[in-house]
């Protein structure tokens, strides 16, 4: 089974991709995951990325066309795979028709994530990520980042770099960069997913309500 998922960030993009990927046996590609890893590791792909990610823009449509189709061709995807935070952009999702076509593949499930603008803001505002296993756990009220321990895999520090918290907040997840990528969202993602809709089953899901809730929305829809 192929599927993608899209929705404003903050929305539960990470938390139900994980539960559709145990459910379903596929492998989960996070554009965001790859682009925050190349920046850890200091890669040249890193490099060229880190400042159009703090300020919440989009990468290039090229080199994302590039790193997707990349990952696309590995083997461990034969099976099936479920795409979070690509396609981003028209273009991008015209691209990912064009490459599926090629390939003889297609998207059995579009998945569309909705909340309200102001629920995005409070939950991104509360939410860490581990530098140790990039998981993302959410706090709402959490102000400053304290040293403490990963909830997903208990580090206390990051391996790179001892010393420094496991713990932190994005830097693309503060109020205002926040608001930019809700707008980035609906003037050039929303334009994706209706382009997907095109060609493929899309299904949109109200992202309100527990992660067991919109986990049910969602296993109801995929069958
Ligand atoms: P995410 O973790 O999916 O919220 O992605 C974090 C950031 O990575 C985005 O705000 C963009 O700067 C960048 N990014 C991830 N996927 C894409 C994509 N498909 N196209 C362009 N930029 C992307």
């Amino acid at each position: 089974m192929n599927i993608v998922i899209m929705g404003p960030p903050g929305v539960g993009k990470g938390t139900q991709s994980h539960a559709v990927t145990d459910s379903k046996g596929v492998v989960h590609i996070s554009t965001g995951d790859i682009l925050r890893m190349g920046i850890r590791s200091g890669s040249e792909l890193g490099r060229k990325v880190y400042d159009i990610m703090t300020a919440g823009d989009l990468v290039s449509d090229d080199l994302m066309m590039e790193l997707v189709k990349d990952r696309l061709s590995q083997d461990d995807v034969k099976d099936g795979w479920l795409l979070d935070g690509f396609p981003r952009t028209y273009v991008q999702a015209d691209g990912l028709i064009g490459m599926l076509d090629e390939i003889g593949q297609k998207i059995d499930a579009v998945l569309v994530l909705q909340a309200p603008a102001e629920e995005i803001v409070r939950r991104l505002e509360g939410r860490i990520t581990c530098r140790s296993c990039n998981e993302v756990a959410n706090l709402t009220g959490f102000a400053a980042v304290q040293p403490r321990f990963c909830p997903f895999c208990g580090a206390k520090e990051d391996p790179k770099r001892p010393g420094k918290p496991a713990l932190y907040q994005r830097a693309d997840d503060k109020e205002d960069t926040i608001r930019h990528r809700l707008e980035v969202f609906r003037k050039r993602t929303l334009p994706a997913a209706w382009r997907l809709e095109e060609r493929y089953p899309l299904y949109e899901i109200d992202g309100l309500g527990t992660p067991e809730e919109v986990g049910a929305r969602i296993a109801s829809v995929l069958g």
